[in-house]
């Protein structure tokens, strides 16, 4: 690849993906003009230009039609890190959303620890990200992606390391966020270097099942669509799917290795404007092949905890060959695709809250997150980071994690010992609040201080729920009465 490289098939992406504007055009090519000069001379391990890299993160951003300021901070990801150009630059040419969403990438690299407590520092660093803004984790998965793709550069010890945390952090956010195409192809990757005997096995396969069941399916395809048509239903698409390697490979493990048993090996996609549709879909489905009994899940009535809806239904065909059809509409689609990414499309974007909309998600994620196997897992590694934690936001936007019912007194500690010293008054929400309410996930603190208040009050012992707040009034105490004491005996010298 030559140090040219072109803008040109970013343009071309942009234009033919709805929602970009012309001036969206001009405003990217800015975006990577600055990152081609900044990362110039520069290479990767591949061999090319680094820019190519930022490069391919932007097309990834623009194929999951995210708002264009997203696009721009991917191209310029990796330039405070590695170049001379700085974040200040970047926001007096890009403006405020980019250079923060740059910057939050950029804070998001830097891992200080090893082994378990890198795995526990990685994942809180994620969850502060997301609550900050998600549009940082977007990036940072399209960043990553494109590093799992050229991960065969890369020395093995490395690439294991890379792969585990992929498969362990990248891969299980990606799926309670619903993202469930970054789910699988992180956990694709991840499993051909952690396992890359299993990974072939699988891989072959699922080659020769495809290889056998293609027909049948091209032909049902053809079938389905007709018959769909012909009964007057508007189709959006139809299409089949083949499952992941990762995800059969599971489920091979639970069905004794028998391919035969795994029915949902490859599924046809039937894409229809609205859920009356998909209901009459399926009623002609069913008129057309015998559906296998129990096999029928109704995911639009009763979504999965990530929110995944469609209807699925699994049939025989004229041959006796089985068939899983999964019916849903476009949006469905794109959410079960793109997951929470989906709601910050472009075009959605501009008109919608994000911070409310994004909080309500997070809080949802916070629960399901309580719920599943993978916080059992980190139980299991007697790591609580993440139980009972709440996400406290300073009026700036900061965002602090904090124990549950953690007070305002806890929240001021946390910001700065002066702050929690010297507290006299405190806002939840723009409410005046006692300084030991408890505060909830998503509350907006904010603390007022009294600059001639001696310290912090005896009596803050009594509910803060930190180690730190408690230390830091403990001291502060201390040296109070030390003061009191000094002074006294001074005068009793007198
Ligand atoms: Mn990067």
């Amino acid at each position: 690849m030559p140090e040219t490289l072109d803008f040109l098939p970013l343009a071309q992406k942009l234009k033919n993906s709805g929602p970009y504007t012309d001036e969206d055009v001009v405003f990217t090519k800015r975006a990577f003009e600055m990152a081609k000069a900044a990362h110039k001379g520069q290479m990767r391990k591949t061999g090319e230009p680094y820019v190519i890299h930022p490069f391919a993160v932007a097309m990834k951003l623009v194929d999951m039609q995210l708002p264009i300021e997203v696009v721009a901070a991917g191209l310029l990801h990796d330039v405070p890190e590695d170049t001379d150009v700085t974040v200040e630059e970047i926001q007096h040419a890009f403006g405020d959303e980019v250079a923060t969403m740059v910057n939050g990438v950029t804070k998001l690299g830097h891992v200080r620890y090893t082994g378990l407590e890198r795995y526990v520092e990685n994942l809180r660093k994620m969850f502060l990200a997301m609550a900050q803004d998600v549009r940082v984790i977007f990036i940072k998965f399209a960043d990553r992606m494109h590093n799992m793709e050229t991960l065969y550069v890369i020395p093995e010890s490395k690439r294991i390391r890379i792969a585990r945390e992929v498969m362990e952090i990248y891969a299980p956010i990606a799926n309670r966020l619903g993202m469930g195409e970054y789910r699988g192809l992180f956990e694709d990757y991840a499993f051909r270097y952690l396992s890359p005997k299993e990974y072939n096995w699988t891989k072959h396969l699922l080659e020769q099942s495809v290889k056998k069941a293609g027909p049948a399916m091209e032909r049902a395809l053809r079938d389905v669509e007709d018959a769909l048509r012909d009964n007057g239903l508007r189709l959006a698409n139809v299409h089949g799917r083949i499952k992941f390697c990762h995800s059969l490979y599971k489920k091979l493990k639970k069905y004794d290795k028998d391919i035969n048993k795994v029915y949902d090996l490859m599924a046809l996609r039937i894409i229809v404007n609205d859920v009356s549709e998909c209901y009459g879909a399926l009623g002609i489905l069913h008129s057309m092949y015998t559906p296998l009994s129990g096999r029928i899940k109704d995911y639009i009535a009763q979504p999965k905890p990530n929110g995944y809806q469609s209807l699925h239904t699994t049939v025989f065909d004229e041959d006796g060959s089985i068939l899983e059809f999964q019916i849903r509409t476009t949006e469905m689609h794109e959410e079960a695709e793109y997951g929470i990414a989906a709601h910050w499309r472009y075009k959605e974007f501009k008109s919608k809250d994000k911070k409310v909309r994004w909080m309500n998600d997070l809080v949802r994620i916070q629960k399901e997150l309580n719920e599943t196997d993978f916080m059992d897992r980190l139980d299991e590694l007697k790591l609580d980071m993440f139980h009972d934690r709440i996400f406290v936001f300073s009026p700036n936007g900061d965002v602090f994690d904090l124990p549950e019912n953690s007070t305002p007194i806890d929240f001021a500690y946390a910001i700065h010992t002066d702050i929690g010293n010297k507290a006299s008054t405190a806002k939840i929400n723009h409410q005046v609040v006692n300084l030991g309410s408890p505060l909830k996930s998503g509350d907006m603190c904010e603390i007022i201080v009294d600059k001639n208040r001696k310290g912090p009050s005896a009596d803050w012992l009594k509910f803060v729920k930190t180690h730190h707040a408690r230390s830091k009034i403990k001291d502060a105490v201390k040296k109070n009465k030390r003061s009191f004491l000094a002074s006294f005996k001074d005068r009793s010298k007198r």
